[in-house]
């Protein structure tokens, strides 16, 4: 069973999907507005976006560029109207998996749906994915290979906790990884541990990242849910 987002306006046509790809033992979830996907996306990690493109505020393929940006790999398929479809398949190209005209055949999106979970190995367990070799967060470098991280290009020294801690984040990015879950998955410890040790490693860590460490634009808090990672501010 795969969590699926689907993100579209026709609450017919949500509705149908939802009940359809739900009875194939799927988990659904229909966000209507691009709004509503992305709050979603920031609490949540889907298997899969099924994606309207023509939506009340917005364009679809706004949302494919912000999450490739922000360095999510998660698989989309794009759902879009045959008419418009010539002058889509270039933005298509920047970062949607697969893509299919609407109006389209339910046996055939599915094919397409499983086709794409599998590609995406999706039989394996969340985040067993191809390793991560380096990444550039803020400031800081790292080559998770070697162990090697440098801030401003200094070579500064990071342990292999604080290596776990990041590539935790960064392999949900944008999502907001809580201190249950980092307790219990980077730490290794019971998820109700009281422990100060996460907000050692934040403050540790943004002075290594951030421009401003009393403004943190990268590692991020969130009151109350946890704390995310976005590699790239801007975005
Ligand atoms: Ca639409």
């Amino acid at each position: 069973m795969a969590k699926l987002l689907i993100v579209e306006d026709d609450a017919t046509l949500g509705m149908t999907l939802r009940l359809a790809l739900g009875a194939q033992g799927h988990e659904v979830q229909v966000a209507p507005t691009l709004a509503r996907a992305r709050a979603f996306l920031a609490a949540q990690a889907p298997d899969l976006i099924l994606l309207d493109l023509g939506l009340p505020d917005g364009d679809g393929l706004d949302l494919v560029k912000d999450l490739r940006k922000a360095g999510v790999v998660l698989p989309i398929l794009a759902l879009t109207a045959r008419t418009t479809l010539a002058d889509r398949v270039d933005g298509l190209r920047h970062g949607a998996d697969d893509y299919v005209t609407k109006p389209f055949d339910l046996p055939e999106l599915s094919a397409r749906i499983d086709a794409l979970l599998r590609r995406h190995g999706w039989s394996h367990p969340p985040g067993d994915t191809a390793p991560l070799e380096h990444a550039t967060i803020g400031r800081l470098v790292i080559d998770f290979a070697t162990r090697e991280a440098s801030s401003d290009g200094e070579p500064v020294s990071i342990s292999d906790l604080e290596l776990r801690f990041l590539r935790h984040l960064l392999e949900r990015a944008p999502r907001v990884v809580s201190r249950e879950e980092l307790l219990t998955e980077v730490w290794n410890l019971p998820a109700a541990s009281r422990t100060r040790s996460i907000d050692t490693f934040v403050y540790r860590l943004r002075r290594l990242i951030e421009d401003d460490p009393t403004r943190p634009q990268i590692l991020r808090s969130v009151r109350g849910a946890g704390w995310r990672l976005c590699p790239d501010p801007a975005a």
